[in-house]
């Protein structure tokens, strides 16, 4: 039951007492899975309804999953970009993007309002690879502007690219000033204490869910024979589904990320690639993603493996991508490296809906959800106890389940994915 070892988990700064399930309980709404989405959605809950009874269950520790183990990268848009096969009306497409954008102002308020100390830092590079990525680019920045009429967002060539972020690797890019960056385990727990300061909202570590039972109420079941029995529950176990639920489970793929950061590199060889603290994401499908952050670390995520095999090294795998992009930096050790499971859908765009009239669940944001978690689970806490019809633009995309679950999904998906990185490679 303990956090692994990242960056994020050696320079937390909050360290809030949870307690340990020791009986059974009763109560309004429980809630499976202490992550960003699970801990949102509590949030909010006590904002609108502080009298509600309110359990959260964490399997392992706050923020153990994908929320505290993240690129740290606040970004609007979806992981899917791609509405074809898809019902949304433009508008809707349109409303979806506006809810996206919301979703960084919304945890910019939070971290403000709540003064929670996530060393937040503004101002993102989306950077281009190709003459492909360049075109493709421009469209998008053209889609922004004058289609969803977002303004915070405008292209660099590379040599005004410069101003910010130099790389031989890139040839151009997208700068935004509204995305951003944060320390999300910081971010996740400071919600979670300021939630613990209503007596009514419970969460527990070490709580896991074994199987669950929904009729008129839901009656959940835990380890040592404990039992909740909730009115309505959420489901937030996102990667870490398994059996839980197997429809839900065969909605995504649990794929694994890699994160390196480093401490020691002086401040004249930063100088050389970064005029700034800033976050950079570039569009190859198996993207590098990094930062330097409040402190001056270098954060540097990328590398997937979709067979779950881990490379030998993980960081001289990402060393491989940090001496095209930063040559030079390769040669600093990293102060610590880490794996992480991110949830992905076919489709890309987050799955989220009721399972029955009493059940909620979100998941499979893609590697795309540390601003989104907030929105989403401000919008399951309004559709509780008020109203908001967002989620059933959530409801209308097409899910589809992945190729042969259960039996063959793995080999057809390290066959489908080696594809698109094999493109990548040969730069189509
Ligand atoms: C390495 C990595 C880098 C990423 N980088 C970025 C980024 O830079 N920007 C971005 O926007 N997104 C990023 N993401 C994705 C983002 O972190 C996730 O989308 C987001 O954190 C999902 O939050 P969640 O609460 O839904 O899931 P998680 O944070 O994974 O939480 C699920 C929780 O459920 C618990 N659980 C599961 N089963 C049970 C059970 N049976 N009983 C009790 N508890 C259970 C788990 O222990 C876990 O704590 C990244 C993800 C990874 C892994």
């Amino acid at each position: 039951m303990e956090y692994s070892d990242n960056y994020y988990t050696r320079t937390k700064t909050y360290n809030p007492y949870f307690n340990k399930l020791s009986e059974s309980l009763q109560c309004d709404v429980c809630i499976i899975g202490g992550g960003l989405s699970g801990i949102s959605t509590a949030y909010y809950l006590s904002k609108i309804n502080p009298n509600l009874n309110v359990v959260v269950l964490e399997k392992h520790k706050i923020g153990w999953g994908a929320s505290g183990r993240n690129g740290g990268q606040l970004l609007h848009g979806f992981s899917g970009e791609d509405f074809k096969g898809q019902k949304h009306t433009f508008d809707q497409q349109k409303y979806l993007w506006n809810f996206s954008v919301d979703a960084v102002r919304e945890v910019k308020k939070n971290i403000h309002e709540l003064n929670i100390d996530c060393d937040l830092v503004e101002g993102y590079l989306l950077t281009s690879v190709t003459k492909k990525h360049d075109d493709e680019l421009k469209k998008h920045i053209d889609l922004l502007q004058n289609q969803y009429g977002y303004s915070s967002a405008k292209y660099l060539s590379k040599s005004q690219m410069s101003d910010y972020f130099q790389s031989p690797y890139y040839k151009s890019a997208m700068y935004d000033t509204e995305c951003s960056q944060i320390h999300p385990l910081n971010y996740c727990l400071g919600l979670a204490q300021e939630i613990l300061k209503n007596k009514n909202y419970k969460i527990y570590e070490g709580a896991a869910v074994l199987s669950y039972e929904s009729n008129n109420n839901v009656e959940i079941k835990l380890e040592n024979n404990l039992v909740i029995k909730s009115k309505k529950m959420i489901l937030c176990c996102n990667a870490y589904i398994n059996n839980l639920n197997k429809k839900l489970r065969r909605k995504i793929m649990p794929v694994k990320t890699y994160v390196s950061t480093f401490k020691d590199i002086p401040q004249k060889e930063l100088n050389k690639f970064f005029k700034r603290q800033i976050t950079v994401g570039d569009m190859l499908f198996v993207l590098n993603y990094f930062r330097l952050d409040a402190h001056n670390n270098l954060v540097f995520g990328g590398g997937v493996s979709y067979s779950n095999v881990d490379p030998i090294s993980l960081e001289k795998s990402l060393k491989k991508s940090i001496k095209k992009i930063l040559p030079g930096l390769e040669k600093y050790e990293a102060w610590c490296t880490w794996s992480g499971h991110v949830a992905i859908t076919v489709n890309r765009f987050p799955h989220i809906g009721f399972l029955d009239k009493n059940i909620i669940f979100t998941q499979g944001y893609s590697g795309h959800g540390l601003a989104l978690t907030t929105m989403v689970g401000k919008m399951i806490a309004e559709v509780l106890e008020s109203e908001n019809n967002d989620i059933k633009l959530f409801e209308n995309f097409i899910h589809r389940d992945f190729p042969g679950f259960g039996v063959i999904d793995t080999p057809l998906l390290v066959l489908a994915m080696s594809y698109y990185k094999m493109k990548d490679l040969i730069n189509l």
